[in-house]
């Protein structure tokens, strides 16, 4: 077993989670912190500078559980 103590829990989500044909992706400590990468993400890339609440819905849904590594980058099981 690998040493994992200075991993950190977070979060995930890509636009093609919610249907974008896109693979920008989003990592945060919670969804508050995700959706305002995302919304920032998606009025400059997507035209999309209010995010309905359908597609808020669909992020909440397709929010992953992820551990960062001291780094501050995902770690892959
Ligand atoms: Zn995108």
């Amino acid at each position: 077993m690998s040493e994992n103590k200075e991993l950190k829990e977070a979060f995930k989500l890509t636009c093609h989670d919610v249907g974008v044909d896109c693979d920008v992706e989003f990592i945060g400590k919670d969804f508050e912190e995700i959706m305002k990468k995302a919304s920032v993400h998606a009025a400059a890339e997507h035209n999309l500078p209010i995010i309905p609440p359908n597609i808020m819905k669909k992020c909440a849904l397709a929010l992953r559980g992820i551990y960062l590594d001291e780094n501050g980058n995902e770690v892959k099981k």
